[in-house]
């Protein structure tokens, strides 16, 4: 993906707050949800695009005769409750509504056509989101090796990054049904442990409930089954990134992982950012790909030059707590980790190409979580289960409280975001949710 006028760090939109210093969404951005305004019908859904602290309608700007093409194609396709028909339009009708929009929300689109595409334009304060996609098939994959070996500690000391990890992009089959967008609360898991010690599993609220820092990337147009897509055309099947939660229970893992993989201790929740971000936005972020441990001999069919040179992403990530008290307080999360999607050993497009090497077909809106991202520092852990050493070292937020696992009533909050020299800052707004007690059984 080359770079072109919409990634120029000087242009400007007529939309005040899109200019405004540290905004998530200057006109550089442009990133996709699916919304509706608080005082619609329910299930009014439609498209959105994201400029400063607006959101653009995009079925609405269909019908001001604004958009030629495939970008009013596009655009038309949004009249829906997620983003899978302007997902299997296509990248090339990605590209067409993003120009167009860049060019109607430029501070020099002419007034009249300013006035039009002010009347399609909602406060994002003023509307609720839904989940992006209507997702089919959720995988996880397990891309940080950084992660991959500070788990691996934990659970095997002995032995903590398994030979297949270098050569295989690890995954597991998620659970789409229990997918949330931002905001909606998550419930304590209860289900079943192995105490130390014990001989009999206990049963109850999960006790070691953990965060786990992912992008989710989503599928624009899929393949037909039995048809693997090659790594050098992977990236065209992707339509854009968010941010992604995946809610965990620990000790629940620990005892049901062996040997088929996480199960209940995952499918009760995973939380999705509503903004998502298209390739084509972040592609002044892009970077090579990091190998700590200098092994590039991967597989023919997950090599490319071009994807070694600049198939990873600079998308830096930070989570937080906010206790209760600290919300009653007024007080914003306190941020304990931050890392960056820099640092996988797999990139999106290894991801894409080894999920279909099978032939095993993805579909529009399909979603791959990239798997924790924890960087090569400590303080870049994905997890709490890492950043607190397995629950030994507590975290002390600022209202004084200390974690080591998260307690009923806190409210983890994800924020992402891109930096680079001589390009715009986009972010990736936040991906929030607060910890229900568990339902008692
Ligand atoms: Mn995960």
């Amino acid at each position: 993906m080359t770079l072109n006028h919409t990634h120029d760090s000087t242009a400007r939109s007529w939309v005040a707050s899109a200019n405004q210093a540290g905004t998530d969404f200057p006109i550089q951005n442009l990133p996709f949800a699916v919304f509706k305004p608080k005082s619609a019908p329910a299930h009014d859904w439609r498209a959105g695009i994201a400029i400063g602290k607006e959101v653009l309608d995009l079925p609405a700007l269909a019908t001001t005769g604004l958009l030629q093409g495939l970008a009013l194609q596009a655009a038309q396709a949004g009249a829906a409750d997620a983003l899978n028909p302007i997902m299997a339009l296509g990248q090339p009708a990605w590209h067409a509504l993003r120009h167009a929009v860049f060019a109607l929300l430029k501070d020099d689109a002419a007034t009249g056509v300013q006035a039009q595409v002010q009347t399609c334009l909602h406060p994002q304060a003023d509307v609720v989101f839904n989940l992006p996609a209507r997702v089919g098939d959720y995988t996880d994959f397990y891309t940080s090796i950084h992660h991959a070996t500070n788990i691996g500690k934990l659970f095997r000391p002995d032995n903590p990054l398994l030979p297949n990890y270098t050569w295989v992009p690890i995954g597991y089959h998620g659970r789409s049904s229990s997918l949330q967008v931002s905001g909606s609360d998550v419930r304590r898991p209860n289900g079943q442990t192995m105490p130390p010690g014990a001989t009999a599993p206990a049963f109850g609220p999960c006790k070691r409930l953990d965060w786990e820092v992912e992008l989710g990337v989503l599928v624009g147009t899929g393949n037909t089954l039995g048809e693997p897509i090659t790594i050098d055309r992977a990236e065209d099947h992707v339509f854009g990134i968010c941010l992604l939660n995946d809610w965990s229970a620990r000790d629940i893992q620990a005892w049901e992982y062996q040997p088929l993989g996480p199960f209940l201790s995952k499918n009760f929740g995973t939380t999705l950012s509503p903004w998502v971000v298209t390739l084509e936005a972040l592609a002044p972020f892009r970077t090579a790909m990091e190998r700590p441990d200098g092994k590039w001999d991967d597989l023919p069919y997950l090599s490319h030059d071009t994807n070694r040179q600049q198939g990873a992403l600079d998308i830096q990530l930070s989570i937080g707590i906010a206790t209760e008290g600290m919300r009653q307080a007024g007080q914003p999360a306190h941020m304990v980790s931050q890392t960056s999607y820099r640092h996988a050993y797999w990139t999106m497009a290894q991801m894409v190409t080894h999920h279909t090497v099978n032939g095993c077909n993805l579909q529009p809106g399909d979603l791959l979580g990239s798997g924790t991202l924890s960087g090569p520092q400590p303080a870049q852990a994905g997890a709490l289960i890492e950043l607190t050493q397995g629950g030994k070292l507590p975290v002390t937020l600022a209202d004084g409280s200390q974690r080591t696992f998260l307690q009923d009533g806190d409210e983890v909050v994800m924020r992402g975001w891109c930096e680079a020299p001589g390009a715009a800052r986009i972010g990736f707004g936040e991906c929030r949710a607060i910890i229900l007690p568990a339902i008692a059984i």
